[in-house]
């Protein structure tokens, strides 16, 4: 349904992922804030006991132990010391103190110039100081905070030249910047944790109908839904008494390419409307893929139901807007039985609407076993078609065309069968599926090689053969060699070109007519003969042989079956239409020929040559070998 956009599939299991990510996201950034503000703090505090003890090494510890009024001479020297490091960065206080006893504390020189403490002014010693009285630097494991901000202290002692400690620095390093720079990352992670979570909240939202099991577009249940619903039907054993109807838009590519995608989707929701609207509670419908509907309906309603479908039907798609069945629908139809499961019924209605597709005139297609094992069986032909090549299955007959004015053998027409096991199968079982796969072409080669090489033999056992036309499929048509690719096989067996015919059915499309037209151009050029197959069939028309240089027009059996049909015009249509054919040059033959009075008929409106039933069936190779030695019709 979209053009180019790709549709993100999302399902229970991504948004799982995705809601784990954002919690496995959230725990580690949790973590890295935490490792974070424990290194830098570490980091800060050892940069502060690095700055105490520089400090404190520059202090002379005995120059120290004689300070004990501001006025005393190593006062100012001390104090330039350490107003030389209070510009520090994050330095907030720097001092000197020492313990005039165990227990008193007092500043020697405070550096705090806003309001320096006095020298010999009390303090109270902290147990995270001892250290530093014993000579070591360290650092109090809390930060204090006080109207200045945080901060925590750090301390180093200053010695005298014995060794012994004289005092200590301290130094308070702010960490408001730490705080700030945590309370930043903080909110990146957090930030980015929101919108993780919005995400991931937003798409669930959006994709919660899919979710649910439903259809976005149309709101019905999906295919899973319904497999999972008509499952647990069936284990409540209600399964069986309902009617699944498969529902297909028809052409619904072309409605698509020529109404455009928006308006494709509007039809699927209306059509969805449509068919909803028809059903009653406890009946079920599912959109089970693109253009594909499948509707569980009890039994008893089901008539009504395929009714309803039939009825509002419209002739033409713009007509159907807004109101009504919005669109053409074809559907299979299958009562389900006791033991089926709901996949099986699936599989069935596919089948089924699969026939009503290919039959062009029935779209509402009942399940019936035989229809049904037919199909398989067409499933099972095609694959096995490429094998029966290999293996030689395929078996050219041929079908004598006779001359009626002298009751001789003056053609044949090749004719293919599949001998698959014991038994034929008819070209009408084979010869469409292979078309509609498009392999038909490698088996109308196969059928013109035999025809080749069977010349040759004939002609190598003296005989003298007719010339025998090859039927190809107008698939031929799309490939621009396929003239030479004729010839070359002709060439291949040293076939003369006389006595090969090329037959085709003529085309309905335009494009196919230009391909058509050029194609009869290039083979009358090599001799080798084109004849339009099946003409009063389909969409032939009397104006296209003035448009298309064929030289043998085969006249369809349903056409010679007129002579003696329902109508009387019949036989003076098919006169009239011989004698316009022969008026253009063009030569006639009649083809499903079963009785004596259709022979004397055509004999009367002077058409010559004649092929069916009268005369002979198609003949296997060795049956015709003997027609060519007896070449005239004892009748
Ligand atoms: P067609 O080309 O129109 O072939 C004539 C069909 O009419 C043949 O059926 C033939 O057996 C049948 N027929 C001939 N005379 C009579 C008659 O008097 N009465 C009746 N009732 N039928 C008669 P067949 O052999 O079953 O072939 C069916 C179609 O299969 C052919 O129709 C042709 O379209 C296709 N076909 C057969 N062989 C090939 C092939 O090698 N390549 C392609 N592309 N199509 C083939
Ligand atoms: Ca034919
Ligand atoms: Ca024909």
């Amino acid at each position: 349904m979209n053009k180019s956009k790709k549709k993100i599939k999302l399902n229970r299991s991504s948004v799982l992922i995705l809601t784990v990510c954002v919690l496995l996201f959230l725990v580690m950034g949790l973590i890295t804030y935490i490792k974070v503000s424990e290194l830098m703090l570490e980091q800060s505090k050892q940069s502060g006991m690095n700055l105490a003890q520089t400090i404190a090494a520059e202090i002379d510890g005995d120059e120290m132990n004689r300070v004990y009024a501001k006025t005393d001479p190593g006062y100012q020297t001390i104090l330039n010391i350490l107003n030389k490091y209070r510009y520090y960065t994050y330095v907030k206080y720097i001092y000197t103190m020492r313990l005039e006893d165990k227990a008193n504390l007092t500043f020697v020189v405070d550096g705090d110039p806003d309001d320096p403490a006095d020298c010999g002014e009390a303090y109270t010693l902290l147990d995270d100081m001892l250290p530093a009285f014993s000579g070591e630097a360290c650092c109090d494991m809390q930060v204090s905070t006080d109207a200045w901000g945080s901060y925590y202290s750090a301390y180093a002692p200053v010695l005298c030249k014995d060794g012994s400690v004289a005092g200590i620095v301290g130094v308070d390093i702010g960490v408001d910047y730490i705080n700030s720079y945590l309370k930043k990352l903080m909110f990146s992670l957090a930030a980015i944790c929101i919108s993780f979570a919005v995400i991931t909240v937003g798409l669930y939202m959006l994709f919660s109908i899919e979710l649910t099991g439903k259809d976005v577009l149309t709101g019905l249940y999906t295919y899973e839904t319904l497999v999972k619903k008509g499952n647990s039907l069936k284990k409540h054993g209600e399964l069986v008494g309902r009617t699944a109807v498969l529902v297909n838009i028809k052409g619904f590519k072309y409605i698509n390419r020529q109404y455009g995608y928006d308006f494709g989707n509007e039809l699927l929701k209306a059509l969805a409307k449509f068919l909803r609207e028809g059903l009653i509670q406890g009946e079920m419908i599912a959109r089970t893929g693109n253009d594909n509907f499948c509707i569980l309906v009890m039994n008893e309603r089901s008539a009504a139901y395929i009714a309803r479908l039939k009825q509002t039907n419209p002739t033409s798609i713009d007509a159907a807007m807004p109101d009504g069945l919005p669109a053409p629908v074809r559907c299979g139809v299958y009562t389900i039985k006791e033991d089926d499961t709901m996949e099986q019924v699936m599989g069935i209605c596919t089948v089924v609407m699969n026939v009503a597709r290919n039959r062009k005139k029935e779209d509402i297609v009942y399940y019936s076993r035989e229809t049904y094992e037919n199909i398989l069986e067409e499933g099972d032909l095609l694959t096995s078609y490429k094998q029966a090549i290999r293996n030689g299955e395929f078996k050219v007959f041929y079908q004598p065309k006779v001359d009626i004015t002298t009751n001789t053998l003056c053609g044949a027409e090749a004719l293919v069968r599949w001998q698959k096991e014991d038994r034929f199968i008819s070209p009408g079982q084979f010869i469409p599926l292979l078309e509609n796969e498009g392999l038909i072409t490698e088996l109308d080669f196969y059928v013109f090689e035999t025809v080749c090489n069977d010349i040759r033999l004939w002609k190598n056992q003296g005989l003298t053969p007719v010339p025998i036309s090859s039927n190809f499929s107008k698939l031929h048509l799309g490939n621009p060699d396929f003239a030479e690719e004729i010839v070359k096989t002709a060439d291949k067996w040293q076939t003369e070109h006389k006595y090969l015919a090329v037959e085709m059915t003529e085309s309905s499309g335009y494009s196919d007519m230009e391909a058509l037209t050029a194609f009869v151009e290039q083979m009358n050029k090599t001799g080798i003969r084109v004849n339009m197959d099946d003409f009063g069939t389909g969409y032939s028309s009397l104006s296209l042989l003035g448009d298309v240089e064929m030289d043998t027009i085969k006249i369809d059996k349903s056409f010679v079956d007129r002579i003696f049909g329902e109508k009387e015009s019949g036989a003076n249509l098919v006169s009239s239409v011989i004698r316009l054919i022969h008026d253009m040059d063009r030569e006639v033959i009649c083809e499903g020929v079963e009785t004596i009075e259709q022979v004397n008929f055509l004999k009367n409106t002077e058409c010559k040559l004649v092929q069916g039933y009268f005369f002979d069936k198609p003949l296997e190779h060795s049956e015709f070998t003997e027609r060519l030695q007896h070449p005239v019709y004892e009748r």
